[in-house]
């Protein structure tokens, strides 16, 4: 290693701590400066009364050898160790509509199976669908066997001249091959019907070819693993320090402003949001080519998010549902057709008291303008009871064995996450619109040395592991 250097870090989430493992490891001084009380950022779970909600990781890309390259950096920087091994719920899903259940399993000759014997006219659409994973899984996925090696070599430049044309949908306008509502139900609730098609396929792909399970202990003890690492590295976290500034003096960064005073460093990472953190913490704007093209991370994956204590281990019942009412519910000026639902059981997870579980909803959906006007007109807190009510009514109505039996009821809105983290519009990962070529932010700025960029907003759509390659990319160009 040449000189040893002074890195300031902006912010303790995924990114932040992935980026400070690799520049410790590289024997530098690292100082990372989180404005709230906690690290991992939106990877977050919270505990009320009892209950622990997960908040911030459903399942993990990279959980396993199958997708080789993430999984050893996951264990490069600490995040899977011996104290939290994977499940892989199968199936990923229950889907239900109209008291019709599929699964979506993860074996896709078992899911194929199931989608012809449930529709046998869809034949043919089901075989494209199925052919076209199949193909993803050998493409996205490590072989595992020589003639998993020999599937690789014959399907990726035939999935690879698909690409542009799954490109240019998105997941809703993908699984419109489908006539069948149920079968487009089924394999349409994987990510946002609004994601670009990709994130559909390849997020599919990774859970059929074996990966994207739930690391146990979830968002909590993967970040408290990879707080661990980083101390043990030597690394300085300095929370309740919120970063005004980046300072830059004859095109290189000099440090950071943080509570008022001025932190020297000879090399800066920030790794917040990076459509907030061009707005807000350069004094110049930067002049990078990128910047122009930045306008399509701008859209926000965002949610509201509720969370629930029920005093039953609702037996019967699949832990992870995809429930679609039969006409599109309005929530918070925000069209819903489905209820993303996981159920956490006192006996499987420990995330709840004896008897008890603890069950989560995601509303997707961008309703911030919405939360935004009630919090101005002084009825934010009346609002939250009033959504929170009525998704407990719909939810009820599909779920009857929930009655009475609700002690604990928590909503997150956009706003929430927007306080908590200073993400854009409550933002926690970008919606990657169709037509749109994988664009990303690169890691290091040509106009300012020894400026970088991390974090979910550095490439489309994001997620945990594009917060742990961009964060370990910047340390690498450090
Ligand atoms: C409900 C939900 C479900 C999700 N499910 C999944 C999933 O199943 N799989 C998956 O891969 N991803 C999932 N995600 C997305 C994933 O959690 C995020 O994309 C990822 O954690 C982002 O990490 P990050 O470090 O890039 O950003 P963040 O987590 O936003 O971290 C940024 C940090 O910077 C801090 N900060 C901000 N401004 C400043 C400042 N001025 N000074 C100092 N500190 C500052 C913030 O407080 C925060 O700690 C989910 C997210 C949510 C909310």
């Amino acid at each position: 290693m040449s000189k040893i250097k002074t890195i300031a870090i902006v912010g303790a989430g995924v990114a932040g701590l992935s980026a400070a493992i690799r520049c410790a490891v590289k024997g530098h001084r690292v100082v990372v400066f989180e404005q709230g009380i906690n690290a991992g950022g939106v990877s977050v779970s919270w505990n009320r009364k009892g209950y622990h909600f997960e908040g911030g990781m459903h399942w993990l890309v990279g959980s396993s050898p199958r997708i080789g390259s993430i999984y050893r950096r996951w264990k490069e920087v600490g995040a899977l160790q011996d104290n939290n091994p994977i499940s892989f719920q199968d199936p990923v899903y229950v889907y239900r509509r109209d008291g019709v259940c599929l699964n979506l399993w993860r074996d896709i000759d078992k899911l194929e199976a199931e989608m012809l014997e449930f529709d046998p006219s869809e034949n043919k659409a089901t075989k494209r669908f199925c052919r076209t994973i199949r193909q993803a899984i050998s493409f996205f996925c490590a072989p595992g066997n020589a003639r998993e090696l020999l599937l690789k070599i014959v399907r990726t430049p035939v999935f690879a001249l698909k690409l542009p044309g799954i490109l240019k949908k998105n997941s809703g306008e993908l699984t419109s091959m489908f006539s069948n509502p149920y079968l487009r139900g089924l394999v349409n609730n994987m990510v946002d019907p609004e994601q670009n098609a990709i994130s559909l396929v390849y997020t599919m792909a990774t859970f059929l070819g074996g990966d994207s399970g739930y690391p146990k202990g979830g968002s909590t003890t993967m970040v408290q693993n990879m707080l661990e690492r980083a101390e043990s590295l030597g690394v300085e976290i300095s929370y309740r320090s919120k970063v005004e500034r980046v300072l830059v003096r004859d095109g290189r960064a000099i440090g950071v402003r943080c509570n008022g005073e001025l932190f020297p460093a000879d090399d800066v990472i920030v790794t917040t949001d990076t459509v907030r953190a061009l707005d807000t913490m350069f004094e110049t704007p930067l002049k990078e080519r990128w910047i122009k093209k930045l306008h399509v991370f701008k859209n926000p994956q965002t949610c509201m998010f509720l969370s629930l204590g029920v005093e039953s281990e609702l037996e019967g019942l699949h832990s992870g549902l995809r429930i679609e009412t039969k006409y599109p519910t309005n929530i918070a000026l925000t069209e819903h057709k489905s209820l993303w639902i996981s159920i956490y059981r006192a006996s499987e997870t420990g995330y709840a008291p004896e008897g008890c579980s603890a069950l989560t909803v995601i509303l997707f959906g961008d309703s911030y303008d919405f939360w935004k006007s009630a919090r101005e007109l002084g009825h934010y807190k009346d609002a939250k009871e009033k959504v929170a009510d009525f998704v407990i009514k719909v939810l009820e109505n599909e779920l009857p064995q929930l009655k009475d039996k609700i002690k604990v009821i928590d909503l997150a809105t956009p706003l929430t996450y927007e306080r908590y983290c200073g993400n854009f519009r409550g933002a926690w990962m970008s919606m990657w619109p169709k037509g749109v070529l994988p664009v990303s932010v690169p890691a290091t700025c040509r106009s300012v040395k020894g400026l970088h960029f991390a974090g979910f907003r550095t490439q489309l759509s994001g997620g945990l592991p594009v917060a742990l390659n961009s964060g370990y990319k910047s340390a690498s160009a450090v």
